[in-house]
């Protein structure tokens, strides 16, 4: 450490690094710098000062100029110290809005207080050396930054590889659950949900460019923030329980601000998914629940260590169709799972005929490598396995389609994939993409309406349900 004054910029203008990083857009916010002390407080200076030019600050070679100065100290020797209380002091009076960095401010008085906050009490704040993030957060509070290198050459959503008008909002990673034919929680670990905040902005963001529907993921939607004890977090400076319901809320009042599409995916029907079905019944987020419920016995669901039995799931479905009639439900099976008996297999079948499941998935069983469910005993032969499948989607298709029909004469709001004059492909509440059966919108007769309906592609229109082709709805534009 070399502590000699002579190598310290001088505390009566901001430095010569500050003057060379200067540059000329008139609206970006201007810092000005003093840089004290030894090498690698110089070091420190130059960290800071190459950050803030990334965010788009500028820097000030004069205390009037600048919004802000930040004054990184040396704290070494006697005269050290004075020299650099000095200059905040100065700063201050030329400027009065300081941020203090540096040895000094690590230092305390011998009754244990800040030194530099003893001597200068207006300080905006104060860190110690090597504290280029606490140093940058301070501004940020006090400047706003003027972009964000990491995300400003980005479109305002993100890169995304869905259409336009539709985008994943993945609201955690890993589960904590401990299915025996999954290895996701040892792939990707337990369940880490993000920051509400990051998750809210993230929306507004998707909003903003255009995205029409959001689609929330996770591994377990609704188990979201039960890592973190559902813990108070911000958005817009409103405090915000990081907990499932919460966040629809949110998502709801953001979709209501920009006419747009909210739906739930990987829900598991724990009690608390109630809470949102009244923002369903009232079309704040769309009346769709997609719960992987993967079978229906208890003995399977057991063996699969999987929550809640056949009966169960009714009953919360049952409830969910009672506080929202009109809501659609989507789940995945598996068929032929170690160990399944003729008659748990019976037991599904009846399950998915008295559910009245909307849209169906269903996987023969198959080994995953390193998965618990591959040392369980009573393995079915491939054969029967696809063949259970093959049979569990005839019922659930039949089921489905009897469901479709009861949809014929509605009038629906559809978001349209993909448009010409010749017709279009769109999707209502109860059709998520690429998983789900469409809507068939016919081409209309009159020229005018043909080109509306070609111009409607990732735009919502009305029309009115006329038949039903397979697991899709034909339609005529309203
Ligand atoms: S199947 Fe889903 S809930 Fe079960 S462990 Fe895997 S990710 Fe978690």
């Amino acid at each position: 450490m070399n502590p000699h004054p002579a190598d310290a910029q001088s505390p009566r203008q901001p430095s010569q690094s500050a003057q060379a990083a200067q540059a000329d857009p008139a609206a970006a916010p201007r810092i000005g710098f003093v840089s004290l002390g030894c090498p690698k407080a110089l070091v420190d200076s130059e960290r800071i000062l190459s950050r803030l030019r990334a965010e788009g600050y500028q820097t000030s070679s004069s205390y009037a100029g600048a919004d802000l100065v930040i004054v990184n100290t040396c704290g070494f020797i006697d005269d050290a110290v004075r020299e650099s209380l000095d200059a905040i002091g100065e700063a201050l009076h030329q400027n009065g809005r300081v941020l203090v960095t540096g040895c000094l401010g690590a230092r305390s008085d011998p009754q244990g207080d800040n030194l530099v906050r003893k001597v200068h009490p207006k300080v905006l704040a104060v860190t110690g050396p090597q504290a280029t993030e606490e140093v940058l957060g301070h501004v940020h509070a006090s400047l706003p930054k003027p972009h964000d290198p990491f995300v400003d050459l980005l479109p305002p959503g993100g890169l995304k590889l869905t259409p336009r008008h539709y985008a994943y909002l993945k609201i955690s990673e890993g589960c904590n659950q401990s299915c025996s034919f999954c290895i996701i929680p040892g792939m990707r670990g337990k369940l880490v949900s993000r920051p509400i905040g990051e998750v809210l902005d993230e929306a507004q963001a998707l909003l903003r460019a255009g995205v029409r529907e959001l689609l929330v993921v996770s591994q377990d939607t609704a188990a979201y923030g039960s890592d973190l004890k559902y813990r108070t977090g911000f958005w817009q400076g409103r405090p915000l329980r990081t907990r499932f319901a919460e966040l629809v809320r949110a998502l709801a009042a953001l979709a209501d601000e920009h006419d747009a599409w909210v739906r739930l995916h990987y829900i598991y029907p724990y009690p608390h998914v109630d809470e949102v079905l009244p923002l369903m019944a009232q079309g704040r987020i769309l009346p769709y629940l997609d719960v992987p419920l993967q079978h229906a016995h208890a003995q399977v669901l057991r063996r699969m260590r999987r929550p809640a039995g056949g009966e169960r799931a009714l009953e919360r479905i049952a409830a969910w169709r009672q506080a929202c009639p009109q809501i659609a439900i989507r789940s995945t099976f598996i068929a032929g799972f170690p160990g399944e008996t003729d008659e748990e297999f019976e037991t599904l079948l009846d399950f998915v005929r008295r559910a009245e499941i909307d849209r169906v998935g269903c996987f023969a069983y198959s080994p995953v490598q390193g998965a618990a469910a591959n040392e369980l005993p009573g393995a079915l032969p491939d054969a029967l396995r696809e063949a259970r499948r093959e049979r569990f989607m005839q019922v659930a298709e039949q089921v489905s389609v009897q469901r479709l029909r009861r949809r014929v004469g509605q009038e629906l709001q559809v978001l349209v994939d993909s448009a010409s004059r010749s017709g279009a492909v769109a999707r209502s509440y109860a059709e998520a993409p690429e998983i789900d059966g469409k809507v068939l919108v016919a081409a209309p007769e009159r020229a005018s309406a043909r080109m509306r309906l070609a111009q409607s592609g990732g735009q919502f229109l009305r029309v009115r349900v006329v038949g039903t082709q397979g697991h899709d709805l034909l339609a005529q534009m309203l």
